[in-house]
This record gives C-alpha cells, structure tokens and sequence, in this order.
C-alpha cells in the first residue's frame, strides 16, 4: 500500500513484548508500568495470522523488537512460523544480545535473517550504569555468536547520549572494524518532547523514505514513532486497522507523550 505521500508499506516492525532483562536508562523507567496497560498480549498464531493478512497489502520485510524480543518464550518458533509465509522476503531482529549465545543458532536455522544488537559502550562500568545491571561479557559473547551462526549482516546500535565520549565512540569503531560489523549511531531521542534525530548509518528517521507501520505486543497500529494515532485491531480488524495507519501516517514526526520506545520497539 502507499500512503498519502506516495511512500510504499512494505515494512513492519513488531514489538512483541514490553518486558525486557535491561531496563536502560534512556528507554525504561527504574519501575515499569507494561506499556500495554495490563491489556492481553497477542499469541503468535495472532501475530503469524496478522502477518499473513497483511502480505497482500504489501507487508514483505518484519522486524522483532520489544521491549526485549528474546525474553518472549519459543521466539525461535515464532520466527519459524514467519518465514514460512508467502511474500515475507526478510525477517530481522532488534536485540540487546544478552541471551543471543543460547538462541542464535536456533534463531537462524529457523530462518531470521539477520540482527541490529544494541550496544552504546564498551566500558563494562558504563555498560552496567546505563543499562541498570547489565554483564557486558554477555553482549560480546552474543554478538560472537550471531556472527558465527550466519545472522548477518550483524550491526551494532550505538545510543550517544550526553555522557557519550569521543573515546567510547572510537573505540567502538575499532571495535566493529574488527570483528566487521556494521555500526549505526542513534542519537538519544525523546517521545514526548519530539526530539528525534536521522539514524546516522540506518534509515530510521529518514521520514522522506519511511515505509514503516509499527504494531505493539497488544494490537495497536502505530504508524510514526512520533505520532500519537495508533489504531487497534480490536476497534477496527486487522484490515481496517492497518490501512487507517498507512493512510493516516504523517508526512513527518512530531510528538508521541502516550507511548514509550520500550512500549513501541524503538
Ligand atoms: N531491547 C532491544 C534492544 O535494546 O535492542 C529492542 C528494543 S529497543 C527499544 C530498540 C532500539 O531503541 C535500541 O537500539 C535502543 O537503543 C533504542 N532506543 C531506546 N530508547 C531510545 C531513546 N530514548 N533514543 C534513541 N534510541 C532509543
Ligand atoms: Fe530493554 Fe532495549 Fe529498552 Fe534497553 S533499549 S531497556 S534493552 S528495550
């Protein structure tokens, strides 16, 4: 489908849970509320069924996110199901890499194509402050296993915050020249406020040629990242749904107070 300002819908990106074994300081708050308000969560045969439905509306590239995706049980069956549908050419995943080491492999014989693992510093004591407890010898050690299971190209999603030195950031250029992996900086954003920024080295936030609609672990339609319509399957069906968020998807972002990157999967 194309929206109003002939961009073709050709990528969704599916947040599959809320919850997360981070709770980074820039996305979470130290006390989560589930971003869906305690609604149902959707079960995969929802998901794959959605997913099915929409390829014929020109739906082909899906991406997990969350929240984090792979604290979700059976993800790898999950992924399974997907690309087993007609019409999805690539499957992909946004994670903080943690529990990579014991799913890459199952994750890629199940047929996930590749992974963006987010990783803002190489300092194990800064890693551990920003991220509220995180090990980073775990995020190495998925990120090491992701490239040996084939998921690549493997890209590393840095989050400049203010704290950010020019050192962290040369040594993860070092870094990912490496073990060659890609690398994109995100600059911090915030929801409410709308501030956002072009994803240096991605397309995110390139809203000239965005041709994605966002769909939360509860059903709802988000069509920018920065917009507070969302449509829900429960109001409206599947279908209906998802054509109002194409048709209704702004020209640009601006600001979103009622969600949350954990919430929509960033
Ligand atoms: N848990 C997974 C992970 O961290 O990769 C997937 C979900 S996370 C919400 C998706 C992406 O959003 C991550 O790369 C994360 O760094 C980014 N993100 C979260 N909060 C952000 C913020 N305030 N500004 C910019 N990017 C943010
Ligand atoms: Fe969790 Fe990802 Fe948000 Fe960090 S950025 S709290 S890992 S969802």
């Amino acid at each position: 489908m194309y929206d109003s300002y002939k961009r073709h819908i050709s990528y969704l990106r599916i947040s599959v849970t809320d919850r997360c074994n981070l709770a980074c300081r820039y996305c979470m708050p130290e006390q989560v509320k589930s971003a869906s308000g305690g609604n149902q969560i959707l079960d995969f045969e929802e998901l794959a069924h959605i997913i099915r439905t929409l390829v014929p509306m020109g739906i082909s590239k899906i991406r997990l996110t969350g929240g984090e995706p792979l604290v979700r049980k059976g993800l790898d069956e999950f992924v399974g199901m997907i690309s087993g549908i007609e019409g999805i050419r690539e499957i992909t995943m946004t994670t903080n890499g943690l529990l990579l080491p014991g799913m890459a492999e199952k994750l890629a014989s199940a047929g996930l194509d590749r992974v963006n693992i987010s990783l803002d510093t190489l300092d194990p004591e800064r890693y551990r402050e920003l991220t509220r407890g995180g090990d980073i010898r775990r995020v190495k050690r998925g990120i090491d296993a992701a490239v040996k299971h084939g998921l690549n190209p493997v890209k590393i999603n840095c989050v400049i915050t203010p704290e950010t030195t020019p050192a962290e950031i040369t040594d993860l250029k070092e870094f990912c020249r490496s073990k060659d992996l890609g690398l994109r900086f995100i600059r911090q954003m915030n929801l409410g406020s709308g501030k956002f920024w072009k994803v240096e080295g991605g397309e995110g936030g390139h809203c000239l040629i965005c041709n994605r609609i966002r769909l939360t672990s509860d059903g709802r339609f988000i069509p920018c990242l920065f917009s507070e319509k969302e449509f829900d399957i429960k109001d409206y069906g599947i279908k209906e749904a998802f054509s109002r968020a194409v048709q209704q998807k702004p020209e640009k972002g601006r600001v979103n107070s009622r969600n949350t990157f954990y919430g929509i999967g960033g």
